[in-house]
């Protein structure tokens, strides 16, 4: 799977919108400002695949990329910004929920985005729960890693471990979409979690 070939495909504000083509999907969450958007184009190493800085809330939107003709990376909205109106709020909500009942087995592998430097917010623990309720894999990635000195790393990993309740067998990557640390890590596991 050649992240490099990758193309916007379309973005889905309403339900009707969604891809249903029964290719892979990897469904990409996280809060405003986690990076998700600069992980993404680490991912595909590309500067301005996904929209880094986005004005946060604006785009209420499930955003689909197609990998190398064969998977989707699908960039869910981000959440937990605090200056969004209520309505926008209430956007959010109305597309997720859909996205997550009406898409649940459409999901190959949930990614959540998370800060390394912080301990998981309430909105984290939601979306990590309604990727575990889809019953997918889900690989927690846990973004910023160079602004850590080495001997917090540890430390801030357990915290989000602690925090999201993983087990020893959820997988959770320290990343840095800045300096690309865990990006192969990453691709790699995808591969996996999608049958090769
Ligand atoms: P999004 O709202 O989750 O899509 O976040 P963005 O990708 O727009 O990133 C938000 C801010 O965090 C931007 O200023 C990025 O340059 C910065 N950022 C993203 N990832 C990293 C990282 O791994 N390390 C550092 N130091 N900054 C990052």
């Amino acid at each position: 799977l050649n992240f490099a070939k990758a193309e916007f495909v379309r973005s889905a504000g309403r339900r009707e919108d969604f891809i249903r083509d029964g290719l892979p999907q990897f469904a990409f969450a996280g809060r405003s400002n986690v990076g998700k958007s600069s992980v993404i184009n680490r991912l595909v190493g590309r500067k301005n695949l996904a929209y880094v800085g986005a004005s946060p809330g604006k785009t209420t939107q499930v955003n689909y990329f197609l990998i190398d003709r064969r998977a989707y990376l699908v960039d869910l909205p981000g959440y937990g910004y605090a200056r969004v109106s209520q309505a926008e709020k209430e956007r959010w909500a109305k597309l997720m929920e859909s996205y997550f009942q009406e898409e649940a087995d459409r999901i190959t592998t949930g990614v959540l985005i998370v800060d390394i430097r912080h301990k998981p917010t309430a909105n984290d623990l939601v979306m990590h729960d309604w990727f575990r309720q889809t019953g997918c894999p889900e690989i927690v990635v846990a973004n910023k890693l160079d602004k850590l000195k080495k001997s917090q790393v540890e430390p801030a990993l357990q915290l989000v471990r602690e925090t999201l309740e993983l087990t020893e067998a959820d997988i959770l990557l320290p990343f840095s979409a800045e300096k690309g640390m865990g990006k192969e890590d990453l691709i790699r596991l995808l591969v996996q979690t999608c049958g090769g």
